[in-house]
């Protein structure tokens, strides 16, 4: 089993790891600081220092409990071996910063007494998100109104914190996951990560997210689109 150091502080851009074993997906180690593919945020990518040289990690995905870091280039490390990983930072913050604008987002709808439709998924980008939306009447007025409030929430700077919870708590508490999947996960865990934007939103969630609202910066509506009747799509950006 991987340790995932990002889980507990999403901060943490270097660190010492002893590899483990390998297979076709890549290298394994006892833990790790890269973030590997899943809840709609991209791997992380960086350099993994071994014996002298720069292994570029170019993959990250998880297999049950371990994650598999995929290296460019063929390479023989011994289990056992000490190796110092190094995450491209830029990269991986702005995927903090978009993940938590989207909670924001997804807040903001759930909270909405005008019953703003459900989201049904999300995908952050280095550089964008979308959000994707059950919501019969999505207009560009409706769009913007919640970029609106979500841009006001983010301004007010809400300190963002990581709880873990256990199962009976986190099912006492309305809303932590909003998805079919995400309920039927809850009730297979034992402990539940959860992010909370004080005074704004619970979730729980395995992604990373930035410590205070205000570093989401500024968030910029660039488009709605219309997937099917109900199923409606929403562009951002941040600056
Ligand atoms: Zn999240």
């Amino acid at each position: 089993m991987t340790e995932k150091v990002f889980l507990k502080d999403s901060y943490i851009k270097s660190a010492d790891a002893i590899f483990q074993k390998a297979d076709d997906s890549g290298l394994v180690f006892d833990k790790t600081i890269f973030y590997a593919t899943g809840g709609g945020q991209p791997n992380d990518t960086g350099t993994i220092k071994w014996n002298g040289s720069d292994l570029r990690v170019i993959d990250v995905t998880k297999k049950d409990d371990d994650v598999f870091h995929r290296i460019e280039g063929d390479v023989k490390l011994s289990p056992g071996d000490r190796c110092h990983m190094e995450i491209d930072w830029n990269r991986r913050y702005s995927h903090m910063r978009y993940h938590t604008a989207i909670h924001i987002i997804d807040a903001v709808v759930h909270h909405n007494p005008e019953n703003f439709g459900l989201i049904t998924g999300s995908q952050i980008y280095q550089d964008r998100a979308r959000v994707d939306f059950d919501f019969q009447d999505f207009t560009r007025e409706i769009a913007q109104k919640i970029i609106d409030e979500a841009n006001r929430i983010i301004s007010e700077g809400h300190p963002v914190k990581i709880l873990e919870l256990d199962q009976a708590k986190a099912l006492s508490i309305e809303g932590l996951a909003r998805t079919v999947p995400g309920r039927e996960l809850l009730k297979r865990l034992d402990v539940v990560r959860v992010i909370e934007i004080e005074g704004v939103d619970m979730q729980a969630d395995g992604g990373t997210h930035v410590n205070n609202t205000r570093e989401v910066g500024t968030l910029k509506l660039s488009g709605i689109e219309s997937k099917g009747r109900r199923n409606k799509r929403l562009n951002i950006t941040l600056s």
